[in-house]
């Protein structure tokens, strides 16, 4: 079962060791674990729905309460505290777009406001409920899940919107196919949501970002039907798939989505390695990502994150062990962990791993042996940590941007500055440390972590986050990045959208909107700011 306040499987407990506990202790200050609300608690005071019996809809205070929120930290500090402030009036779960169609009728007649729901991990508040004088109706679409059709000459798969990660996967590899788009979110976010937030995988540069791996589909919306047909390629005037990628659910409901998948690949390694400083590193990352060579993926961590990443490592010993290893190969504390994705026919992989070797003993790095497969091993759990932080007293928060790599470095080093010094009038610390995440020829993406300590009041904590969120999104515009590399726009970035969309680019998006949607039934305040319910 899915934790109604928290990451993931609630059946799977992680715990911090006690080094990441000091060492939490030592950068920001010991903490005081929060008193949380219980679910019982949250769900009692759940008011009234507004809406009208329906046997489509579902006004159970428990299932209203699972939808009113995502992932992002104001959700968290929101659940937690069982502040709320509002919750869906009703929860419906449509089979297929008929029943879409009829709930716009239905919006229409109501005067409610429809919120899709995929998995409802959104960091940017994608999916969560804001106070409104209308009804609120969120559209979960797990009804729709599961393997539609498959065109298996052509690798053309085609998904109920609502399918898992996990649940797609399993269905296609019978047929000997792979998607390969492996968000962090993976176990618990769905097809559909990744098309409407335009999100990358882990190992986006070999199979691909969702925007290459979306062949077309179907997006039912209050004016109708919009077919997207799956050509391999086309010159027919603007790509329709570009409006819906990334539309956040405000033109419309998308229940059908045909991906384009490969053959599974026949064999796949992440080598690791150490180069001594981030001036290096970075000359690396730049350095294979505009070498042609066939890698499915560059993770660079800078100095602080590599040192993170050792401290959080459970076996102390092993870790102790590797660190003197590393002292005594010349590495030294900035020292920067790369990572990279070997993924394809053996040949392809032996020969792109020897030229790695190559680059790598050219920046002064060595192999770092073992920590390649353990990355692999839990490239999905990290995010299970962040209960065990909240926990034991502390918010983590991710940000994420993309530049090119001429802005690059001082993005990077003003972010983190920003970061660690922007509580210090109220008294706080901040531990912030990066990584590049997805390195492209032209530039590259930084993924920033954050750890401040919870306040004692929630609204406190969430002022906390509101200083450090929006002084990084100023660093991020003001350094000409994009406002979100991967993670979207929702509620909390539709601030900085005008900056890299300019006026008349932010017109045609709100005209888009028009068109599908002229009587605001998809206004659930994402994308654009003035687009509150
Ligand atoms: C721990 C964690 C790790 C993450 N890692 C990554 C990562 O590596 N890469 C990445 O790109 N993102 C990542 N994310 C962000 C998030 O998982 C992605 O944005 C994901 O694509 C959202 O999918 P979802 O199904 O959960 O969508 P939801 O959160 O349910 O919805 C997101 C938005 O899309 C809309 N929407 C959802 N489904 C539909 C639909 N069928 N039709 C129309 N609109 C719809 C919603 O209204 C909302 O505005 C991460 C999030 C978390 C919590």
């Amino acid at each position: 079962m899915r934790r109604w306040n928290g990451w993931g499987d609630d059946s799977i407990e992680t715990s911090l060791p006690p080094r990441a506990i000091e060492l939490l202790g030592t950068l920001v200050g010991l903490a005081t674990p929060p008193q949380d609300a219980s679910l019982e608690a949250v769900v009692g005071a759940v008011p009234g729905s507004r809406v009208a019996a329906d046997p489509r809809l579902e006004t159970d205070p428990l299932d209203r309460v699972r939808h009113a929120r995502g992932q992002s930290l104001p959700d968290w500090i929101a659940l937690r505290s069982g502040r709320l402030g509002a919750v869906p009036d009703a929860v419906t779960r449509p089979p297929d777009a008929a029943a879409v169609a009829e709930l716009f009728a239905l919006a229409a007649r109501s005067g409610a406001a429809l919120i899709p729901y995929g998995g409802g991990t959104s960091v940017v508040g994608g999916v969560t409920v804001r106070p409104s004088d209308r009804p609120v109706i969120t559209v979960d679409l797990a009804r729709t899940a599961g393997l539609h059709a498959l065109d298996e000459r052509s690798g053309l798969a085609t998904f109920g919107a609502g399918t898992l990660g996990p649940d797609l996967e399993a269905a296609l590899e019978p047929h000997g196919l792979l998607l390969g788009h492996y968000p962090q979110s993976f176990e618990a976010s769905t097809v559909g949501g990744w098309v409407a937030t335009r999100s990358a995988g882990q190992q986006s540069r070999g199979f691909g970002r969702i925007e290459a791996l979306f062949a077309g589909g179907h997006l039912e919306t209050p004016r109708g039907a919009l077919e997207l047909p799956c050509f391999p390629a086309s010159a027919a005037g603007p790509d329709l798939r570009e409006v819906v990628l990334g539309s956040e659910g405000r033109l419309g409901i998308l229940t059908e989505v045909t991906v384009r998948a490969g053959v599974r690949p026949r064999q796949e390694r992440f080598p690791a390695y150490l180069v001594p400083d981030w001036d290096r590193a970075l000359e690396l990352a730049r350095g294979l990502a505009r070498s042609g060579l066939p890698l499915s993926m560059i993770r660079v961590s800078t100095p602080l994150e590599t040192a993170t990443t050792f401290a959080l490592a459970g076996d102390a010993r092993l870790t102790g062990l590797l660190r003197r290893y590393l002292a005594l190969r010349g590495m030294g504390p900035d020292r920067c962990l790369v990572i990279v994705g070997l993924t394809g026919h053996p040949a392809v992989v032996s020969s792109t791993a020897r030229a790695v070797d190559d680059l790598v003993r050219g920046s002064r790095g060595i192999a770092g042996p073992g920590i390649g497969a353990a990355w692999r091993r839990d490239r999905f759990a990290a995010p299970y940590l962040r209960n065990a932080l909240w926990d034991a007293g502390y918010a983590v928060d991710t940000l994420e941007t993309a530049t090119d790599w001429t802005r690059l470095p001082d993005l990077a080093s003003d972010l983190g500055r920003t970061l660690r010094h922007g509580l210090e009038t109220s008294g706080e610390r901040v531990h912030a440390f990066s990584h590049l995440s997805h390195a492209y020829p032209s530039g590259s993406s930084l993924y920033t972590t954050y750890v401040f300590r919870l306040a004692d009041d929630p609204d406190a904590t969430l002022e906390r986050w509101r200083t450090l969120k929006s002084a990084a999104s100023r660093v991020i515009v003001d350094h000409g990045g994009t406002i979100s590399h991967q993670h979207g726009v929702g509620v909390d970035h539709a601030p900085y959208l005008a900056a890299e969309k300019g006026s008349l680019g932010m017109d045609a998006i709100a005209g888009l909107i028009r068109t599908f949607d002229p009587d605001s039934l998809m206004a659930h305040g994402v994308l654009l700011e003035d687009g509150a319910p």
